[in-house]
């Protein structure tokens, strides 16, 4: 075959490379970069590329697609108390806080991340795109969109300090309130105007507002296809925090395929998200760590209970969605680092907590946070997968990951990080 590279390529080859395709893996693999593309993927001796090329050797490392983080929220708090951080924090300090956040994340092996409500998420975007910041990809939904008394509401505030379009109060962590098909469209219209990548809304309560359950829909039928309709007509999608059996199925029947949370979803709401051949983000991980943290997550008492009470139906319901065919995707809901714990950065603990609580392989678990987030993040055509063409987004793992998927977690072994086909992290070579 004949290639034109646009300059020299570079040449990465490890003990093995996963291409994010299940069952595709080459020992003694090698990639072939050119400029930010990947132009083949093979077995040393099975890939061409020009003789005076030395390739780079990374002896003991497994090389595997960038790891993408399908629903985050980069807001800079630093505990649970987010209103009174709200109150008590400039905003540039959270910007501040939020460049350290993202860079973590890139270092711990995460390429690209969706930022599910925040808008320092949307700033950090911009800035990480000119090149100011060093950050993984941003993907950013900025303010999400919620009804009164939504999960997006804060219910204890008077109502004008909840609306992000009437609040004194600049917070990272606001939505934008509206009721009615009307007012929706017109949410929808502010959050495109602030350039924002997908619309994010709720459909139903949660476990971080204080007056509603999980269980309780949000938006009816009418409003959450109006939304769905705005987004489309600006060739946008829509991903909605969905945790009640009946606030999944309507966003399934509105026409969203990105569902967040997924608690207590039930057999109508599994067969409907395989018909529409959606992909559900357990979002195992925020869980995990409210409950092993808890007081001291900064969490108030009522958001804990409920914790608590949705955790085992919640893997028993993903674990039934999972085994009749429903693709997932690892996202942390990640949305506040801790004083004392460094929570961005340990991403990685979504894949493993896929393996040990859901049943997932490893292999699973790592398509689930490359090719099936990079759906998440609308970017499946060019993420999240080793294939010629593709965005050259890729990290190279101590030891075999395909084994030991706690491997994954962390900075520690994550020798190198490529993206866009630059060096931005590499403790294994100079
Ligand atoms: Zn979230």
């Amino acid at each position: 075959m004949l290639v034109i590279y646009l300059s020299l390529p570079r040449v990465y080859c490890g003990d093995r490379v996963f291409t994010g395709e299940l069952g595709k893996v080459f020992e003694n693999g090698c990639i072939v970069v050119d400029h930010d593309k990947i132009i083949s993927v093979g077995s040393e001796g099975s890939i061409d590329y020009p003789g005076e090329v030395e390739p780079v050797w990374l002896g003991g490392y497994t090389i595997v697609p960038g790891l993408i983080d399908a629903h985050i929220h980069i807001t800079g708090f630093r505990s649970g108390d987010y209103v009174k951080e709200s109150l008590l924090t400039p905003f540039g300090v959270f910007i501040a806080r939020g460049i350290v956040d993202i860079g973590r994340i890139l270092d711990a092996g995460f390429t690209t991340i969706v930022d599910a409500g925040s808008v320092v998420g949307l700033h950090l975007r911009d800035a990480v795109n000119e090149g100011v910041v060093k950050g993984p990809r941003i993907v950013a939904s900025g303010y999400p969109i919620s009804q009164t008394f939504g999960h997006g509401d804060i219910h204890f505030l008077p109502i004008e300090l909840a609306d992000t379009r009437s609040s004194k109060l600049l917070s990272p962590f606001m939505s934008l309130l509206c009721d009615g098909a009307d007012e929706c469209r017109k949410a929808a219209r502010f959050a495109l105007r602030n350039g924002v990548d997908f619309i994010k809304i709720f459909t139903t309560g949660g476990v971080a507002s204080q007056r509603d359950r999980p269980e309780y829909p949000q938006f009816t039928l009418e409003e959450i296809k109006a939304i769905v309709e705005e987004a489309r007509r600006a060739n946008r999608f829509v991903h909605t925090h969905a945790e009640g059996a009946e606030g999944i199925i309507n966003a399934l029947e509105a026409g969203i395929t990105r569902i967040a949370h997924g608690i207590y979803v039930d057999q109508d709401g599994i067969n409907l998200a395989l018909e529409r051949n959606a992909v559900v983000i357990p979002t195992l991980s925020v869980v995990d760590l409210i409950l092993k943290l808890d007081e001291a997550s900064g969490l108030p008492s009522w958001a804990l209970e409920k914790a608590r009470e949705a955790h085992d139906t919640h893997i028993s319901n993903i674990r039934k969605a999972y085994r009749q065919g429903v693709r997932l995707a690892a996202g942390t809901d990640f949305f506040v680092n801790s004083k004392d714990y460094n929570i961005y950065g340990m991403n990685g603990l979504e894949l493993q907590l896929l393996v040990e609580k859901i049943g997932l392989s490893p292999m699973e678990a790592i398509i689930a946070a490359t090719s099936n987030s990079a759906y998440i993040a609308g970017l499946q055509d060019r993420v999240g997968l080793l294939k010629p063409g593709y965005t050259a987004d890729f990290i190279a793992v101590k030891g075999n990951p395909l084994n030991n998927i706690s491997l994954i977690v962390g900075m520690e072994n994550i020798g190198l990080v490529v993206k866009e086909g630059a060096v931005v992290k590499n403790v294994i070579s100079k």
